[in-house]
Parts: C-alpha cells; structure tokens; sequence
C-alpha cells in the first residue's frame, strides 16, 4: 500500500468560508503531509460543490446570477488552503472544471448500464439545507432547524435498496473504515433499517437550470449529492475527461492503495451508503476509510447558526497559522464537537509550543553557542538518562502512525508533546550549564540527546505545523529525516530569540 489518495468534502459554496472548512483542510492536509513524510506516494485533493439550489437562492437573494456567486465564492475556498498552510494537489469547482461533468456523466451511464437508474413519479419531504430528502415523520431537519417542504416530482432513482447488503458487507468485513466507531454504528443502523431506493435527479426547471443535465434527459438535472461524490474521480478523469487517459484513475483509485474521504459528521450516509452503492453499481473500488470529524463551536457558539461571520483570515492575522493549525490538531477532538476561542488557540500554541519546544531547542542552541562556539556536539558516551531519552525518540513514529490510524490526531500531538516534555526534563536533570564551568566536555555531551529529541519530534510535528518545523529545522542545522543520529556534529547550530515566540499577550 504505497498510495495514499487524500480527500476533504467539497463545501457548498452559498457563502463565504468560515472556520470549520478551515478545519477539515487542515486536519486532511495534516494526514497527506503525514503519508508523504512516511514516504508514500500522496494525492491529496479538495474543490467546492457548486450546484446545490441552496446557492440558487442565496444568488437570488443577493440579487446576482447564480454563476457570479459561485465562482466568487468557490474562490474563497480555493484561497483558504493558502491561508491554512494547506497543499492540496488540485482542485475541483464542480460547475466550472469541465472534467467534472465529464465524469458525472460517466457514473450516471454506468449506474444506468448495470439497471440502477429507473423513472417514476412521487412525492416527499425536502430539506434544501441538507439537499436530502428526510422522513416522513421528521417535522423539522434537526440539522437545519427548518421544516422540509413537500416535493412531488417524476424523477430518476437509484436502486439503492440493491446495494444495502454489499455495502454492509463492506463495512462489517472491515474493507470500508468508518472512524470513529459512533459514526459507523449510525451507518450500520440506517442499513439495518428500511433503505429505499434513492431519487437522483430533480426537474431542471425548479432548480432555475442549475445543475448538471442527465444524460438523455435535460428536463431533468443530476441530484447535487449524485453530482458532488462524483468529485472524488472528476480530479482523476474519470470518463477521460482530464485527456489523459485514465492515467491518474489506474494510479490512486484502482490498485490497492490508501483511499481515505476526511468528512464531516452531518454527511456521513451520503459517503458511507450512497457513496459506496454509486460505485459498486458502477463497477468502480469503494474508498478504503472514512474519517469522520466533529463539528466547531466558537465561543461557545454553532458556527453556521451564530449570524455573524467567523472569517478564517481575521483569525489567522491574529493567532497566526501554525497556532490555528496547531489548535486543530491538539485542542479539538475529532471525534467530538470542538469549542475554538482566540484566547485558547494563543494558549495552546504557547503551552506546546513557545514554552515546550521553543524553550528546549533555545536553551540547547544558547549553551551550545556558550560552550560549543555554535556547533552540534558529537554524540559522546551514552549516558541512561541519554539512552532512555533515545528509547522515547524511537519509539514516537509508531505511536504517532497508530494515533493517526484511529483519526486520533489530538494523540498523535500528545505523544510528540511528550517526548519534548521529556527531554526539557532531561535537560534539567543533566545541568549541562552548570557543568559546563567544570566540565565543558560533559556539558557538550549532555546536549546531544535533548537536541536530537526535538529534531525527531519537530520532524513529527512537521505535519501538523509546517511553518515552526522549518524554522526549527534550520536552528539545528537542517534535516528533518526519520531515526535517531540525524544531527550532523560540527554543522552550525543557530541561537538567537526564542525560535517560537509566544502569542498569548497579542490576542
Ligand atoms: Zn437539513
């Protein structure tokens, strides 16, 4: 398994972006740089899902053309990678990329080739928050807090009620994850349920025409969710619609290879049900996991429910985006709702941070230009307290690999915050400063351990917070490579202020 195919959910893009997409890049960029620094080959992708009548009205609403909307805001979301230190290899915006439609038109025709898809008549309750259709005995969308609206319509449907038992024979043998274990319980309770069949169109003329047509209908135009999943293989030219191919499809989609889906816990059916039945009705590899992540209060306050606007590039400004970034990872939980405050991200930040690796690689640099004329020590003689330190260091890789097996990524950073705490502890121990007057040959030698802790927990963190592993990275002379005994001694090793400046008394 040397691919790893990295995916965010495309966000509707019926308004600016607020912090909680800020947070499903960053959680999904931190799981790609993590494949890549493990030296697998990563794909890691994201886009906006423009089609959803929701933006229909908020155009109308404005008062400008559904087009102008979109493209100014979808953007936006094609901007706050940027700003989040994020990296993704591409991007879909899936009403104005012409690969997308080219694949959407691909699935619909393969869904209908293998008698998935079937017309008919009927009527149900709506959610356009949602875009799903909700029980009858649903009165208000307890996502939204709206009442759906009655829809009768002839529409297209897919058979989903053929696809219950693989896809649940897919999750059950564990070929499909779903992390954490609540969200997998919900998928397999719903499939244990009543599944019907699923309406995959709607009539173009009540979604103003916006919208994908159905191939061989164009009364009808392809269900927004039909439509948006079909993202994930756009970016690959499914149907050939990048001219390549197929190229990229046979590399990250076919083989066996990681194939991972970052969501977040509102839409977990349509990527653990629907998703899954589109492409074994298609013919195509399901993914391999889903991970699926909480909710964002701020201030204590839903985000989409707050009315006022949470701007990912105020906060940025502010806190800075390692601090964001390290928040993220840290402080939320991901399997659970998470509460972001300024206050607590520029805590965070200094507690784990400025105050723990800052203050380490600081006070080995600072004795080191004391003693050493700025130079990385030879290793010496292993001393215990040296080689348990070692024995840590070793020993955090793996913890952070199972960590992030379980989306656990809060663990992850705990553990590599715990080799820093134990080598600030191993420094204090050792004194190297007050041997140094005596005994400038033991101070040297004392400082190795500590300063090759915080290069291998900085080469950790480097996935979470890119920014202060650089810096970091270049105080102890460069490379962030795996495995203990990567210090060059004799290369330079930098002082100077402190290399993680704290943030706390600007927010
Ligand atoms: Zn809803």
């Amino acid at each position: 398994m040397n691919t790893s195919f990295v995916t965010t959910a495309i966000p509707f893009v019926n308004a600016l972006p607020h912090l909680g997409f800020a947070y499903e890049l960053v959680l999904a960029d931190a799981l790609a740089r993590h494949r890549r620094r493990r030296g697998r080959a990563v794909r890691f992708i994201t886009g906006s899902d423009d089609h959803s009548r929701k933006n229909v009205i908020a155009a109308a609403t404005e008062g400008i053309a559904t087009r102008a909307l979109v493209e100014r805001n979808s953007a936006a979301f094609r901007a706050l990678g940027p700003l989040c230190g994020v990296e993704p290899d591409d991007f879909v915006s899936t009403s104005s990329d012409p690969r997308h439609r080219v694949a959407v038109d691909w699935l619909w025709r393969a869904c209908a080739a293998s008698d998935n898809l079937y017309r008919r008549a009927w009527q149900g309750r709506y959610c356009v928050g949602c875009e799903a259709f909700v029980d009858d005995d649903v009165a208000v969308c307890p996502e939204h807090h709206v009442a759906p609206e009655l829809i009768a319509e002839d529409n297209w449907f897919f058979r989903l009620s053929r696809w219950r038992e693989p896809v649940r024979d897919a999750i059950e043998s564990g070929r499909l994850t779903i992390v954490p274990e609540a969200a997998r319980a919900e998928t397999l309770a719903f499939l244990a349920g009543d599944v019907r069949d699923l309406s995959v169109s709607r009539l173009a003329t009540r979604s103003g025409g916006w919208g994908i047509p159905v191939p061989g209908d164009p009364s009808q135009v392809v269900y927004v969710w039909f439509d948006a999943l079909a993202y994930y293989l756009s970016s690959l030219g499914l149907g050939g619609g990048d001219g390549a191919e197929g190229a990229l499809l046979e590399r990250w989609w076919r083989p066996p290879g990681e194939r991972v889906h970052v969501i977040g816990k509102g839409i977990t059916r349509f990527h653990a049900v629907y998703w899954p039945a589109f492409l074994l009705s298609a013919g195509l590899p399901l993914p391999d996991r889903i991970f699926v992540h909480g909710y964002l209060t701020v201030e204590g306050e839903k985000i989409s429910k707050s009315g006022r606007s949470v701007e990912v590039a105020p906060v940025v400004d502010q806190v800075g985006v390692d601090a964001l970034r390290w928040f993220f990872v840290r402080r939320c939980r991901t399997r659970a709702d998470s509460d972001v405050t300024r206050a607590g991200i520029a805590a965070a930040h200094d507690l784990d941070l400025a105050d723990g690796l800052g203050n380490l690689v600081q006070r080995c640099t600072a004795l080191g230009a004391r003693i050493l004329q700025g130079r990385i020590p030879e290793p010496g003689v292993e001393t215990p307290a040296a080689a348990s330190l070692r024995a840590r260091a070793e020993a955090l890789p793996a913890l952070v690999d199972v960590a992030l097996e379980g989306f656990a990524l809060d663990e992850a950073a705990g553990a590599i915050g715990a080799l820093i705490d134990a080598a600030n502890r191993s420094l204090e121990l050792a004194e190297p400063w007050r041997i140094a007057r005596t005994d400038p040959a033991a101070a040297a030698a004392a400082l190795y351990a500590p300063l090759e802790a915080a290069r291998i927990a900085t080469g950790e963190l480097a996935p979470f917070v890119p920014g202060i592993a650089r810096t970091i990275a270049a105080r102890l002379g460069g490379g962030l490579q795996p495995g203990w005994g990567g210090l060059v001694p004799g290369a330079a090793l930098a002082a100077g202020s402190l290399p993680i400046p704290r943030k706390a008394r600007s927010v």
